[in-house]
């Protein structure tokens, strides 16, 4: 994968200061009172996605990732910040997302299954999302884009008059990410996109997103849980914690030095070969649950489970801090190892 390192023709997308709350506890209207609580599942998240390039956002389930790709697609609206795209403010848009947002934006989610109505042969399905370009295409040219399309997928003519249910889990998620070609996409968000696929069709996805990013020069939003997969397709990584943004930087140099403990233990938590560095690895891992996003620690969020916390974690929140290729926010300095 070609490395890009600067933006030279400024930012696809910008996400700037976003902070997105949520209201729990709604009870049962007209039944049962319920004692409403904000809080927020994204608080001050900053980030950039160039043309083309790859930008991976990994935490743990309730870090806010999921949330932060929602909001970018406005399935929520943000409390503060801002989404910028291509120098438009997506946030200062009204009730209805523009067309051409819509378009330019496309998002491709864990469940293919739940992804594509049962009932529409593929051909269907791409052919709708054909029909909703900006330009139109003629239905007798149809047929021959859906092949087109399942060629880019890797996916054979055949499969045009196949139902979901007929196709393996890996063929169903590259129909949906077809679909998600077929109105000429800018940016595309994988949310959790392989997450419930084998380890070798992963892989095979993961493929298929790297070479097509190379022929279109498509950006992506790439959402996971899993660090190992994030590593091989993204030039920049973000690591979210209880719903902030903690480190950023350079996808190699965040897996061969991260700055920020949380980071560590992610990068710990995937079990290594040897049964040595296991139990070495073991020892300095802490257990424990991340805290409910409902009631964040005080200062640090990550204290709690830190190995490396001392006195002013708990009472002091630690502001980001510039590295040379992102930002961490630790009050340990950047630039020494954590142990
Ligand atoms: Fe650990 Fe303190 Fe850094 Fe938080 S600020 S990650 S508790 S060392």
């Amino acid at each position: 994968m070609k490395p890009i390192t600067e933006h030279a023709t400024g930012p696809l997308l910008r996400v700037e200061n976003l902070r997105v709350a949520y209201e729990t506890g709604r009870g049962l209207p007209g039944l049962l009172p319920g004692r409403r609580r904000r809080f927020d599942a994204v608080r001050d998240v900053s980030f950039d996605i160039a043309p083309g390039e790859t930008f991976g956002l990994v935490g743990e389930s309730g870090s806010g990732k999921t949330t932060t790709g929602r909001a970018v697609l406005r399935l929520v609206r943000p409390a503060a910040g801002r989404v910028v795209f291509d120098g438009q403010d997506v946030t200062a848009f009204g009730r209805r997302t523009p067309r051409w947002y819509r378009q330019a934006v496309q998002v491709v989610f864990q469940d293919p299954l739940a992804s594509l109505n049962p009932r529409h042969l593929v051909s269907q399905a791409l052919e709708q999302a054909i029909s909703r370009r900006a330009e139109p295409v003629p239905r007798s040219r149809r047929r021959a884009e859906v092949l087109d399309l399942l060629d880019q997928v890797g996916l054979a003519a055949h499969h045009a008059d196949r139902y979901p249910y007929e196709l393996s889990g890996g063929q169903r998620q590259r129909v949906v990410i077809a679909r998600a070609l077929a109105v000429g996409p800018r940016l595309v968000i994988c949310d959790e996109a392989v997450s419930a696929l084998d380890v070798s069709t992963q892989g095979q996805i993961i493929n298929l997103l790297a070479g097509l990013q190379r022929e279109l020069g498509l950006a992506l939003l790439f959402i996971s849980h899993d660090l190992a997969v994030v590593r091989h397709i993204s030039h920049r990584v973000g690591v979210m914690y209880l719903g902030r943004l903690v480190e950023t930087g350079d996808a190699n140099r965040v897996y061969r030095e991260p700055a920020h403990p949380y980071t560590r233990v992610l990068l710990e938590s995937a079990p290594p070969p040897d049964p040595a560095t296991q139990r070495a690895r073991r020892s300095r891992t802490p257990s424990g649950e991340p805290a409910s996003p409902l009631s964040p620690p005080s200062g640090c969020a990550f204290h709690p489970r830190c190995p490396s916390a001392f006195e002013p974690c708990a009472g002091t929140g630690p502001p980001p801090r510039a590295m040379p290729d992102g930002v961490v926010r630790c009050h340990l300095d950047p630039v020494k190892p954590v142990n």
